[in-house]
């Protein structure tokens, strides 16, 4: 069966996964971590087997190798890699689907480095590599940012001077993308009216975001120019009075990009808990009595449900409302406090099939007289770019 090597490139590390474009579980995943670093280490899990290797090469490069040489060391098993799918957090303006990697496409990718500093130098780099060592197979590129390019101008033009967009393209772009396709995609198999339904998607975990699908495309989402923006997340503060930034600035005697820095990675749960970004040790700490760890529970459970409420105002109905995300598949503590907020739409819980809703699965925890169907639906995003992968190079390939 043909299979993709599916890679996520991030400044220090570097997630594959080889899969077949179904359900089935990845024949081979790892991740490379701390690169760049004398500690980096690249560990593989196979048939339920996890080896960890140093990386003696540890950049990029070093980890891409030692996959290509694990593969090849390996030659009995039954691998049969036709392509290579790259995660890239940014496609701008530029890229509304996902696409084969070219010369020209790799450029747009390093150009849209300006808004994802983090992120696109280091897919770029990944796909260098993986090019250089992998350079007989199709390389495709599926970009985070490409569902939500359905947006009208009216949801996606920020209230700024047009100039700054036209000059600039500054607008909202919107993450998670490849994640709300994937939900959007499974909720097509469970409920077959869903081309014409309405769909609030919550996508909570580290990061986190809401989307709201409309006959399957997305209509708004809270994330901007960047991920900051909207709810409340791990370390990121989302959406707050941009003034706050000259304020915090000035106080601390910082510079602009330093107190960016906090909104970043020192605010959202950890900042307000003052434990952890950890959902799972804040909901412990707020099990034995910890007061912060309770008020960071509500105000991210707070913060999500007001999102939600108001990307619902581009839809007519809301038909299905599905959580997803580490967060949002396995805490039923965050899922009770965001849907009690929103009693005011019909929404109704069934609290048992919330607590039990099995680990990894989908499940529906609606109540009966609940006006929406309310999901949790275990996101996939890996899946969907081997899925893109085998469809483009099927596309692309000679008759
Ligand atoms: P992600 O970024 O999607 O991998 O999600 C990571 C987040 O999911 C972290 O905040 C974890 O604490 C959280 N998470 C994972 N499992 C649980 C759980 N059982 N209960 C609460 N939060 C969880």
């Amino acid at each position: 069966m043909p299979q993709i090597l599916v890679v996520n490139c991030g400044s220090s590390s570097l997630k594959f996964a080889i899969m077949d474009g179904t359900d089935n579980p990845p024949i081979l995943e790892g991740i490379a971590e701390r690169l760049g670093s004398e500690h980096s280490a690249i560990t593989f899990k196979y048939a339920g087997n996890k080896t960890v290797q140093p990386l003696h090469d540890n950049d990029h490069r070093g980890a891409v190798t030692a996959i290509k040489h694990w593969i090849n060391s390996n030659s009995t098993l039954p691998i049969n890699l036709v392509g290579i799918g790259h995660r890239v957090v940014h496609g701008g303006e530029t890229f509304s689907q996902s696409v084969v990697i070219n010369p020209t496409v790799l450029e747009s990718i390093k150009d849209c480095a300006r808004f994802a500093p983090l992120h696109n130098p280091a897919h770029a780099k990944g796909i260098e590599v993986a090019q250089a060592l992998f350079g007989d197979l199709p390389h495709v590129a599926v970009f985070d940012t490409a569902f939500h390019q359905t947006l009208d101008a009216d949801q996606y033009l920020y209230p700024i001077p047009m100039r700054l967009y036209r000059e600039h393209n500054f607008r909202k772009y919107g993450f998670h993308g490849t994640s709300y396709r994937y939900i959007a995609q499974k909720l097509a198999t469970l409920d077959l009216d869903f081309a014409s339904q309405n769909t609030l998607v919550a996508h909570l975990g580290n990061g986190a975001s809401v989307c709201a699908i409309k006959a399957g495309k997305s209509v708004d989402t809270s994330m901007g120019i960047t991920p900051l923006e909207g709810l409340m997340m791990g370390t990121r503060s989302g959406s707050l009075d941009p003034s706050l930034l000259a304020f915090i600035s000035d106080a601390e005697n910082i510079s602009m990009k330093d107190a960016l820095d906090i909104l970043n990675k020192e605010s959202g749960l950890k900042g307000i808990s003052e434990i952890s970004n950890d959902c799972r040790s804040i909901e412990t700490a707020q099990a034995a009595g910890d007061d912060r760890a309770e008020l960071a529970l509500n105000m991210f459970a707070s913060r999500a449900a007001k999102h939600l409420a108001s990307v619902a105002t581009n839809l007519e109905s809301v038909d299905h409302i599905v959580f997803t995300g580490g967060i949002g598949e396995n805490s039923p503590v965050i899922r009770e406090k965001i849907c009690r907020r929103l009693a005011m739409m019909g929404v109704w819980l069934d609290l048992h099939a919330n607590q039990i809703s099995p680990r990894g699965e989908v499940s529906m925890i609606s109540d009966n007289r609940s006006n929406t169907s309310i999901w949790v639906i275990p996101t996939n995003e890996e899946l969907l770019i081997a899925q893109d992968t085998l469809s483009l190079i099927a596309d692309t390939a000679p008759e």
